[in-house]
């Protein structure tokens, strides 16, 4: 088999780079080793900036019609359990933020990255083909058989156990630029409508414990610790968050004593590690597959989908060229880097301050209160 291009995972980030591409006239295979809906450990919080761009993707229809629960409002609490209340904006366009499982939202980009013109394939791959130090396409393992298929250009979107990126870059993500996180939904809680609520306090600093709301009851509850953090801990993630539930304030919401259920745990690798490479002879890496996760908040779709974007500007004058060495290639990781490495290092640079002066989140949380920035900042970036 011969392609144009073949993306490799179907997540956000993968989806959306696929549906660019197919809309731009490319013949795209889009692999997943998961049939959708398929459920992604996460906290369900997608920002209004991504949203904005699947809307110029044309997808502001079936988002409206899909019906997803919006936030509107913003809950910080700090380590001394001062309160910061935000009302938040929409993004460009009127674009809102929204909590929604990843079940439906993964299911309704792939699906649109289908309607827009890309091939969908449950696969596993197993790794590039690499041929003189250049990728040239993807064995993987289809029907039960594995076999080649050669591309133009491969764009690993697989996620952070990416095998695209661990051929490529076999660089190991160090613990400060890692994180471990929980989620679980909850069905018995008195949720504040609309309103996403995290919860930093000196045992998970620099991570949090969130509620991120989904109506009746019913809530996407979790925490994230930075990794070298977790282990010097000594406890699990699951007892961090029955002690989180134990909290006085949080214990008398849950109704029945806090039905959990679909407790997972994943990993997170942020994009604050120095010289991260995206761009090779013949691929390029976007989302978790490049590690692009904000290392203060823990969020990845929204970094995920811009260089979903970026990926497809840069893949679609490449093959117009019909050039996708690296050479040609590597104006994806400049453009990747004067967007998001600034504001990456900002992040890195506060997450760490929060580790060695705590009370600098006390600080924060009042500081906000009176200005009304932090709360749209940190939703932004998530
Ligand atoms: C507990 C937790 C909470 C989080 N909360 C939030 C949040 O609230 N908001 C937010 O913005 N971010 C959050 N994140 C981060 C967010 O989940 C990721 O950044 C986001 O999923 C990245 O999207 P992606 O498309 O790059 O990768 P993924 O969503 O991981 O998608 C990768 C896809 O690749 C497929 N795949 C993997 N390997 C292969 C293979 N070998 N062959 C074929 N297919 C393969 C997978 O099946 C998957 O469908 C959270 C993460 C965790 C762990």
């Amino acid at each position: 088999m011969e392609r144009e291009i073949i993306v490799v995972g179907a997540g956000p980030s993968g989806a959306t780079v696929a549906m660019a591409l197919a809309q731009m006239g490319h013949d795209v295979l889009l692999l997943d080793r998961q049939s959708f809906p398929r459920d992604k450990t996460c906290g369900d919080a997608v920002p209004s900036g991504a949203i904005q761009v699947l809307n110029s993707l044309g997808m502001a229809g079936k988002i409206h019609e899909a019906n997803f629960y919006p936030v509107t409002k913003l809950l910080l609490s700090s380590p001394r359990g001062y309160i910061l209340e935000a009302d938040l904006k929409p993004g460009f366009n009127g674009a809102n933020s929204y909590i929604v499982p990843r079940l439906c939202f993964d299911a309704l980009l792939k699906e649109h990255a289908v309607a827009s013109g890309a091939e969908f394939c449950q696969a596993q791959v197993k790794e590039p083909i690499v041929e003189d130090d250049r990728v040239t396409g993807v064995r993987a393992r289809m029907n039960g058989l594995v076999q080649e298929i050669s591309a133009r250009l491969v764009i690993g979107a697989d996620g952070v156990t990416s095998v695209i990126a661990r051929a490529l870059r076999p660089d190991k993500h160090q613990d400060v630029h890692r994180a471990v996180a929980l989620r679980a939904y909850v069905d018995d809680i008195e949720e504040i409508p609309y309103e996403v609520e995290f919860y930093l306090y000196k045992e998970i600093l620099p991570g949090y414990a969130w509620i991120f709301p989904l109506g009746e009851g019913q809530a996407n509850v979790g925490l994230g610790m930075r990794l070298d953090k977790f282990r010097q801990s000594g406890q699990s993630l699951e007892e961090l968050l029955a002690l989180f539930l134990e909290m006085p304030l949080i214990k008398k919401r849950l109704k029945h004593g806090g039905r959990l259920h679909d407790i997972a745990t994943w990993q997170l690798n942020f994009g604050s590690q120095k010289q991260l490479q995206l761009a090779y002879d013949g691929a390029l890496l976007i989302g978790d597959a490049a590690s692009l996760i904000n290392p203060l908040t823990g969020g990845g779709i929204h970094n995920g989908v811009i260089s979903a974007h970026l990926a497809a500007e840069v893949a679609h004058e490449a093959l117009a060229k019909g050039d996708t060495s690296l050479d040609q290639l590597k104006s994806y990781q400049q453009r990747c880097e004067e967007i998001m490495s600034q504001g990456m290092q900002r992040s890195y640079l506060l997450q760490r301050s929060l580790i060695y002066f705590p009370w600098l989140t006390d600080i924060l949380v009042g500081w906000g209160k009176a200005n009304g920035h932090l709360a749209q900042t940190f939703i932004d970036k998530l």
